[in-house]
């Protein structure tokens, strides 16, 4: 670790390579030779073309995906697509599924609704406080799109495999797990993803599109509200969020090129997951509260004995150099978000911590 840092297990904004902010810091003052911070230059500038063309290409050959799909970047956040999916696609003739594992589902349920849009919610797991994803989940088959959190990051369960919707395509909501692992994408008609947990910092949303999902965006919608505006101007209808566009590109290089691609990424952080997980079940002191084939690579959610010893556990920590350990502050407990800029090393620390803390507190 460097001087001065911390381990960062905040679930968002989280923790960036520490590679990718040497490099930016690297090329804050002069970015290419051109004299001016990359905050400073024209997007309609060569050198920022370079930057969204460059992130768009290493996203689909990361994802190993095809020219039906465009990747965009929108602002608003991933809160945003919670009610530009229902606008885009469902006319008052048409329905669509959703599946409710957690908080941020929820909400993207509650847009929907909130615009009268006609949807099902096909699945939920509230009924066991979301500590579950639901298995052999009946879609229907007319439905426009079926509407899933593949990663809960507050309730720390995920999607391992995405359910089968038979032609229906998926529309999922991947803030907390995007470049975790690698996708069949022929499964979905669209992913988005805020970018300020595992792809770089706030202000930009990614979402990757299918062309038929394009197709059915109606003229009617204002111009900043609808995917064809993005998709037809490549993201650069009005002033993108430039800085951000380009962390992620520095992230996505990181990961293709320091990490070794999906796959490899996908190995480290059930690496990193297992040994926090394996850890609980060698004590019985923290008890992790998602079901156990429902766990989250990213977000291990966990208890301790009380919540006095969580608050101290917490603030001990802190003080260790290990950050950003409270859990969501609407369900309590302890979280530790490990994405994939979080360094073994990061997890070894944190492992070393909660065993000397068990053994004084338990
Ligand atoms: C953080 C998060 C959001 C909200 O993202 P914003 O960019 O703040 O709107 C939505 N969904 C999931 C799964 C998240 O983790």
């Amino acid at each position: 670790m460097k001087e001065n840092r911390i381990f960062n297990f905040n679930p968002g904004p989280a923790a960036i390579p520490l590679e990718v902010l040497e490099e930016a810091q690297g090329e804050l003052l002069n970015f290419k030779g051109s004299g001016m911070s990359v905050t400073e230059i024209s997007h309609r500038s060569k050198a920022f073309d370079d930057v969204i063309n460059d992130t768009i290409a290493r996203t689909k050959r990361l994802l190993k995906i095809d020219d039906r799909f465009k990747v965009l970047f929108i602002q608003g956040g991933a809160s945003m697509q919670f009610c530009m999916v229902p606008m885009n696609f469902l006319p008052d003739s048409k329905a669509a599924d959703y599946v409710n594992t957690g908080t941020w589902s929820t909400k993207a349920i509650k847009e929907a609704e909130l615009l009268k849009k006609n949807i099902s919610v096909v699945a939920s797991s509230e009924d066991k406080n979301f500590s579950y994803i639901p298995q052999n989940i009946q879609f229907n088959s007319d439905a426009v799109y079926a509407h899933i959190t593949s990663n809960n990051t507050i309730k720390g369960t995920q999607f391992d495999k995405f359910p089968d919707t038979g032609n229906v395509p998926i529309v999922s909501d991947m803030s907390s797990d995007i470049m975790s692992r690698p996708l069949d994408m022929s499964k979905f008609g669209l992913i988005y993803a805020g970018a300020q947990k595992n792809l770089g910092p706030a202000g930009v949303c990614m979402v990757i599109i299918r062309d038929d999902m394009l197709e059915m965006v109606p003229d009617s919608l204002p111009s900043m509200l609808k995917y064809t505006t993005y998709s037809s101007k490549n993201s650069l209808y009005n002033t993108p969020p430039c800085f951000a566009i380009y962390m992620v590109q520095l992230v996505l290089k990181w990961i293709e090129e320091k990490m070794g691609g999906l796959e490899k990424m996908e190995a480290f952080n059930k690496k990193k997951a297992g040994l926090l997980y394996d850890f609980f079940e060698s004590g019985d002191f923290y008890r992790g509260t998602a079901e156990k084939d429902s766990r989250s690579m990213m977000n291990i959610t966990f208890r301790l004995p009380s919540e006095e010893l969580e608050k101290k556990f917490v603030a001990e920590a802190e003080k260790n150099k290990l950050g950003g350990l409270k859990g969501h502050r609407s369900v309590g407990g302890c979280r530790a978000s490990i994405y994939n800029a979080m360094p073994m090393e990061g997890i070894e620390a944190l492992i070393d911590f909660m065993k000397d803390f068990a053994a004084k507190n338990g």
